[in-house]
């Protein structure tokens, strides 16, 4: 008879909201173990206990098998009793004590404050700004260190007696948490019209009934503002979008509980412990046949992204809606989201019919983070509230700080101290006064925050971005350019803690090349100190330069000439003239121009609204199922180059004869995975690399994420992806920040 073993094992670190639950019981039944699993106050407590060698297995997999998300810190182990568990159980959490009071994420409102909210006997029975030091605003009010309450936006709301005494009671909930408080001591919740004029009643009632006649509801959150209507209400979706200047990017939706998403979305045990996780990003999800939201909400797409309410306040409006929200940044398309309360009165004042609003300032603008599980992972799209300011872990110290300023689109910063990376949150386009200003002061209070003074400052190379510039006015520290596509491959090896080489695949959209032409589909050979250029996709001319970004229909001119099987693309647009622009328009290598172009062929989009929106669309209108192919020749000079127009001739080819644009869209993807996988083939022969590191704005896209990660693990691979920051340029900040310490190093 085996002798039963029983061990308690504590696992700290970022270990909560990312799916280590339901993978901790996984592998218990999957080594036939018994026991349970409960979130606590640091982490995450675990009874096990079963065959020695089992537990024994269950110890050594539980941090080398542990989510992609998790980041274990400390694992504490503890022989005990056996309890005679039967079967494995994801128990409640039963978190106790105070959290050490760092400045970290703003988080959801935990389930003690959610009781006490529905508690009609409880004090803070319907108040909106129920916290505790478990839950609640953080990064969004904190001005200044130490994060103490004078130094936050609560400031200027003094404790009441009964808060005051919860706040100094150690063993209460409340126990130093520095934005408690209560109705009679803290922020008011009220209700404007759209002149600014205070509505009387029940704010929450009042807001629900404004929102249910068809308004524009703007409601003031943790990081910003946003813009409310009913998900269901199409003629409301189709008046916001107008309002928004007819923005054709898809509105995330808000639902009150799981329940709600299962009527939406497609929910597995990963999505739904995303979903409810303490830093409640937007899922990206795949959308139900038949899910009753608005065809406005989120046109051309047949995902939907999900987020459950993450204040007291949404809480209670979806309470009292009862059906899910459109819950969107409040901004004009371009500009950054609203987060001043006069700022926001006067920008959305042709926008929102009426203010849900407090009196409690957000310090820090901060828009709802946004990830996708893919290839059986998650990917974080847009890293912000939630996430930033924690510092993801590098596997090697910075020998002196680093400032990364990263690039234009998508942009954040990155500050390293040791081994701990800042990346800043999302803060934007870095093309308008508005967001370089939140850039300057978000270095600036990372800084303080932190205690960091940069002495190393990594930079793109495009001499026009506004981060280069910004880079090139601090004084008293070491420059450092960084290549556009080695910061991304390098962030890919930051977020994987891989020091290469490998070969790395950047498929992106424009990017500085050193030969003066625009590149986006590379292939290099890269560590974090290096890299060299071993391939590309082939050129092609962007006709009318900036003008082709805006009009994929250039790219699919530039890429069939007169080949054009006098297809619909070639008569709706002046084609001709495309042509004539094309012997001196700029270069470019861009993956995102190849979609571009196949996207226009298959008419899905002649012209965007919003940066990448002809490739999103692209990969919503493709049959995932899809199994046929094209083919991509591939040139050997001393650079291999990959022929997309191969791909875009036979799309041409296939559309004209006759075949469905979702099949055609499919076999594109599928193409271009095959072209990728073959290209990496012939560079392992000639490097001996056998590991490929996939980055850059491309790989967003789950089709073409999983279809590549599939082919190459089949051909030998060792395959590297992002998890922890965006592939797009949202990581490249991480990436130069790495390349700068690496070189330190050096
Ligand atoms: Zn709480
Ligand atoms: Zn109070």
């Amino acid at each position: 008879m085996t002798t039963l073993k029983r061990v308690d094992v504590h696992v700290e670190g970022v270990v909560q909201g990312v799916g280590f639950r339901p993978f901790v019981r996984s592998l218990a039944s999957r080594l036939g173990l018994a026991g349970r699993v409960r979130n606590d106050v640091d982490g995450v407590h675990i009874e096990i206990e079963g065959a020695l060698a089992g537990v024994e297995e269950f110890l050594t997999a539980l941090e080398r098998d542990a989510p992609a998300l998790s980041e274990i810190e400390r694992v504490t182990v503890v022989s005990a009793r056996p309890a005679g568990h039967r079967g494995f159980t994801i128990a409640a959490g039963v978190p106790s004590g105070p959290l050490r009071p760092l400045v970290c994420a703003d988080r959801a409102t935990c389930d003690d404050c959610l009781r006490e909210l529905a508690d009609p006997a409880d004090r803070r029975h319907g108040y909106p700004f129920i916290n505790c030091a478990r839950c609640g605003p953080r990064f969004t009010i904190v001005r200044g260190v130490p994060y103490d309450r004078p130094l936050t936006t609560m400031a200027g709301f003094g404790m009441c007696q009964a808060c005051a005494a919860e706040y100094h009671a150690p063993g209460n909930r409340r126990f130093h948490a520095q934005p408690t408080c209560c109705p009679a001591c803290g922020p008011r919740l009220r209700l404007r019209d759209a002149r600014g004029t205070e509505l009387c009643g029940d704010p929450v009632a009042g807001a629900v009934t404004l929102l249910r006649a068809g308004h524009v509801l703007a409601v003031k959150g943790l990081g910003g503002f946003h813009l409310a209507v009913p998900a269901a209400d199409e003629r409301a979706a189709a008046l916001l979008r107008g309002r928004k200047h007819r923005e054709e990017q898809p509105f995330a939706v808000m639902v009150a509980d799981l329940a709600q998403a299962r009527r939406l979305c497609e929910i597995d045990e990963h999505a739904a412990e995303l979903l409810t996780g303490r830093a409640r990003p937007i899922v990206l999800l795949p959308r139900l046949p038949g899910a009753p939201v608005a065809a406005s909400v989120a046109p051309a797409t047949r995902s939907l992204g999900l987020m459950l309410p993450y204040t007291a306040l949404h809480h209670l409006l979806l309470a009292e809606l009862a059906e899910p929200m459109v819950l969107t940044g409040a901004n004009v398309s371009g500009e950054p989201i609203a987060y001043e309360d006069d700022d926001a009165l006067t920008r959305l004042s042709g926008i929102a019919d009426a203010f849900l609003v407090h009196d409690r300032p957000i310090h820090v603008r901060t828009d709802d983070s946004v990830v996708r599980p893919m290839a059986g992972e998650v990917t974080v799209l847009r890293r912000a509230r939630g996430y930033a300011p924690e510092p993801l872990a590098l596997r090697w110290p910075a020998p002196r700080p680093v400032l990364a300023c990263g690039a234009k689109r998508k942009s954040t910063f990155c500050l390293v101290q040791g081994r701990r990376a800042f990346v800043s949150q999302h803060i934007g386009d870095l093309e308008n006064h508005e967001t370089l200003r939140s850039f300057v002061e978000g270095i600036d209070h990372y800084c303080g925050l932190f205690g960091i003074r940069p002495e190393v400052v990594a930079h793109d190379l495009h001499p026009g971005y506004l981060s280069t510039r910004h880079a090139m006015e601090i004084r008293g520290a070491e420059l450092l350019g960084v290549q556009h596509h080695h910061a991304h491959i390098a962030s890919c090896l930051a977020d994987n803690g891989d020091p290469g080489p490998v070969l790395g695949v950047a498929l992106d959209g424009l990017g500085h090349g050193p030969d003066g032409t625009l590149w986006g589909g590379e292939f290099l050979r890269a560590d974090l100190t290096s890299f060299e250029r071993l391939g590309h996709l082939a050129q092609v001319p962007m006709p009318g330069g900036a003008a082709a970004v805006r009009q994929p229909w250039r790219m699919a001119a530039a890429y069939l000439g007169d080949d054009h099987h006098g297809l619909d693309v070639a008569r709706r647009n002046p084609w001709a003239e495309a042509l004539a622009l094309a012997p001196t328009a700029p270069l470019t290598s861009s993956a995102a121009r190849l979609f571009d172009a196949v996207a226009a062929v298959l008419g899905l989009r002649d012209k965007i609204t919003y940066e990448g929106q002809a490739a999103i669309e692209l990969e919503q209108h493709a049959d995932p199922a899809e199994r046929g192919t094209y083919e991509a020749g591939i040139a050997r000079g001393d650079l291999l180059v990959v022929q997309g127009a191969d791909l875009v001739r036979a799309a041409a080819a296939d559309l004209a004869a006759g075949a469905g644009t979702r099949a055609i869209a499919g076999r594109f993807h599928n193409g271009l995975a095959d072209a990728v996988t073959r290209a990496c083939d012939t560079l392992r022969d000639s490097t001996g690399l056998s590991a490929v590191a996939l980055s850059g704005a491309m790989f967003q896209n789950a089709l073409l994420l999983e279809g590549t990660v599939a082919r190459l693990r089949a051909a030998g691979f060792r395959v590297l992806k992002h998890v922890r920051v965006p592939p797009g340029d949202g990581g490249v900040s991480l990436g130069q920040a790495a390349v700068a310490a690496a070189r330190d190093r050096a």
